[in-house]
């Protein structure tokens, strides 16, 4: 999978290269690269930003250098693009999101900053042919840029792709799956830590029973949860 993320500050996303994702990039199961929305400026200050049409506060990101940028990867790829314009306004990111986009081959994400990204260039793009434009947020509060949002999206995304994980069976049993339930919860040595004692049927050895206490600690977690939303 080749992944580009877009942004005025390439250095936010030095983390890649940690841990499964950077060990995922080193044994070229993906590809990853920034791309500097500043190198598509055109003029002395480098300006990515005007002020907003109609007024109001703060700044907007100005769409012809999001449209050089956009168009020069457009260009470099023979694949179909996922362009993944972050905003706090967009469809929320969740589990079968991130399995929807494990299948993309190229994915670009456009990482604003200040008030937000000129609405055209979603609007253009979604009429460019071999683009899908996806307009993204990863939570109901707002964020001061997207390379956040493109790192969490990347994380569970990427963790899909086979191979990038240690022990694909991890990925079987986890939480927000079709079904939308969460995890059981775990437990490893000591058995007893701070007068805490780890569940007895987890140390019985009756695998039947384990697999029936996970299912049913699963289930009331799952509706913990949707009590709490
Ligand atoms: N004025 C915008 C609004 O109220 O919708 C917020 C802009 S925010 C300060 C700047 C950038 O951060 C956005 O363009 C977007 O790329 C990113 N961002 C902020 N919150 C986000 C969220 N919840 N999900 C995804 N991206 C977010």
């Amino acid at each position: 999978m080749k992944i580009t993320a877009i942004t005025i500050f390439p250095e936010y996303f030095a983390p890649i290269k940690l841990s499964l994702i950077g060990k995922a990039i080193e044994s070229k199961l993906i590809d990853f690269k920034t791309v500097d929305l500043r190198e598509f400026t055109h003029d002395n200050h480098r300006t990515v930003d005007d002020t907003p049409y109609g007024g109001g506060a703060g700044m907007v990101m100005k769409p012809e250098p999001w449209g050089e940028a956009i168009d020069a990867e457009l260009e470099s790829s023979e694949d179909v693009l996922d362009l993944v314009i972050l905003t706090p306004s967009g469809t929320r990111f969740n589990q079968a999101f991130a399995n929807k986009l494990v299948n993309s081959k190229k994915l670009v994400f456009a990482c604003g900053r200040y008030e937000g990204i000129d609405a055209r260039v979603a609007q253009h793009y979604e009429k460019v042919d071999g683009v899908r434009v996806h307009e993204v947020s990863i939570g109901d509060y707002v964020l001061n840029g997207g390379e956040v949002a493109a790192l969490v999206m990347i994380e569970a995304i990427t963790r899909l792709i086979p191979g990038v994980i240690g022990n694909p069976e991890s990925l079987l049993q986890e939480s927000h799956n079709e079904i939308g339930e969460v995890e059981y919860p775990v437990y490893t040595k000591p058995s007893n830590w701070r007068g805490l004692e780890v569940p007895e049927v987890l140390t019985s050895g009756n695998h039947g029973e384990i697999a029936r206490w996970r299912r049913q600690e699963g289930l009331r977690r799952s509706e913990l949860l949707r009590k709490s939303e």
